[in-house]
C-alpha cells in the first residue's frame, strides 16, 4: 500500500532540510535549489500534482505542498547566508597578517671596499691639511713621464708596462702626473693628495690592469725628509688605528731624490713573521722621497727657494691589509657574497 501523499511530502521535507543544512558551500546549495524548486524540481513536480488529487484531499495537499516549498525556500536562503559568512570568515583568517612575524628586510647596498678605503685615506689627509686634486686618466706623455724626469728611452719606462693610446698619449700609469698639473696651476706652499685609477698592462694575484693609487705632494720653503717621515707615520697609525713600527729603505724613483720605500710592522703577526709578510715581520706599503729638482725645473719652481716631498700608495694594497684580503682580483670580480662582508 502506498503511503499517503501528505506523508510522502513530510518525508521529502525532512530529507531536503537535512541535505540543505549539510550543504558545504554555495554551489551545493544552488544545486539543491534547482533539484527541489527548479522547473524540473521534485517540489515543483508535487505542485503540478495538486490538480490530480481527489477533490476532498486537494485543499489539504495544496496547503502542504506550499508549506514544503516555503520551508525549503527559507532553509535554502538561510543556508546561503550562513555559508557566505563562513566563507568570509575563512578568507579573513587566510589573509590575516601576523604582525609578530619579523619584517622582510631589504638588502641595502654598501660602499665597495676600495671606495671605503679611499674615503678613509682622504679623511685622514684632509685632517692633516691636504687638499684633494684629480687629473685625467688619459694622460699625455709629458705629464705621465717627461715632466717626472722619465725621458723617452729612460730605463724606468720599462718598469711601467704602459697602455699606449697613441705615441704621445697613454692611460696614466700612476697618479704622479697630477703633481705636475697641480704645480702648473698652484704656487707653493702646497699640500695635496691625488687619488684615482691607474693602468698597467699586468694581471696576476697581486696585479690587475686597473688599480687605484693616491699620490701625495707637499712643497714649501722649508720641507724636509723629517716632515715626510712624520706625515707618513701619522697616516699609517691613523689608518691602521694602532702604533706601528715604520722603516724607510733607500730606493729609486726618477722623480724623487733621495727616494725610499716604506715598510711597516706586519699587522697580521705583529712582526713575528707570517705567510703574508713572507716571515720578515715587515710589509712594504708605499714609496716616497724628496721632489727631484728636475721636476721643479719642469714646472718652473725655484729649487733654491722650495723643497718638497712626494709619496704614492696603492689603495687596494691598503684595503687588503686592513681587511685581510689575500687576492687582489676579489676587489674587481664584484661577487655579492664578497662585497656583502664590508656592509
Ligand atoms: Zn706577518
Amino acid at each position: 500500500m502506498n503511503a499517503s501523499p501528505i506523508a510522502e511530502l513530510d518525508l521529502l521535507l525532512g530529507n531536503a532540510l537535512s541535505e540543505i543544512s549539510a550543504a558545504p558551500n554555495s554551489a551545493v546549495v544552488e544545486q539543491l535549489r534547482i533539484a527541489l524548486l527548479g522547473r524540473q524540481g521534485t517540489v515543483t513536480a508535487q505542485l503540478k500534482l495538486i490538480g490530480a488529487q481527489p477533490p476532498e484531499l486537494r485543499k489539504e495537499f495544496g496547503a502542504a505542498v506550499n508549506h514544503v516549498r516555503d520551508q525549503l525556500t527559507d532553509a535554502l536562503l538561510d543556508r546561503s547566508v550562513e555559508i557566505k559568512e563562513e566563507e568570509q570568515q575563512a578568507q579573513i583568517t587566510a589573509e590575516k597578517v601576523d604582525v609578530t612575524l619579523p619584517g622582510r628586510g631589504r638588502h641595502k647596498g654598501s660602499l665597495h671596499p676600495v671606495s671605503r678605503t679611499l674615503r678613509r685615506i682622504e679623511k685622514i689627509f684632509t685632517r692633516a691639511g691636504f687638499d684633494v686634486a684629480h687629473g685625467p686618466e688619459i694622460e699625455d706623455d709629458f705629464h705621465n713621464f717627461e715632466a717626472l724626469n722619465i725621458p723617452k728611452n729612460h730605463p724606468a719606462r720599462a718598469m711601467h708596462d704602459t697602455f699606449y693610446v697613441s705615441d704621445e698619449t697613454v692611460l696614466r700609469t700612476h697618479t704622479s702626473p697630477v703633481q705636475i698639473r697641480y704645480l702648473e696651476t698652484h704656487t707653493p706652499p702646497v699640500a695635496v693628495i691625488a687619488p684615482g685609477r691607474v693602468y698597467r698592462c699586468d694581471s696576476d694575484v697581486t696585479h690587475t690592469p686597473m688599480f687605484h693609487q693616491v699620490e701625495g705632494l707637499a712643497v714649501d720653503s722649508d720641507i724636509s725628509f723629517a716632515d715626510l717621515k712624520g706625515v707618513l707615520v701619522f697616516f699609517l697609525e691613523e689608518f691602521f688605528e694602532r702604533e706601528l713600527p715604520v722603516r724607510f729603505r733607500p730606493s729609486f724613483f726618477p722623480f724623487t731624490e733621495p727616494s725610499a720605500e716604506v715598510d711597516m710592522g706586519c699587522v697580521f703577526c705583529d712582526g713575528g713573521g707570517c705567510r703574508i709578510c713572507g716571515h720578515s715581520g715587515w710589509i712594504e706599503v708605499l714609496g716616497c722621497g724628496m721632489v727631484h729638482t728636475e721636476v721643479f725645473r719642469q714646472v718652473g719652481i725655484d729649487n733654491e727657494l722650495f723643497t718638497g716631498y712626494a709619496f704614492g700608495l696603492g689603495i687596494e694594497r691598503l684595503a687588503m691589509l686592513r681587511y685581510g684580503v689575500d687576492d687582489l682580483r676579489l676587489f674587481f670580480e664584484n661577487e655579492v657574497s664578497f662585497l656583502r662582508q664590508f656592509a
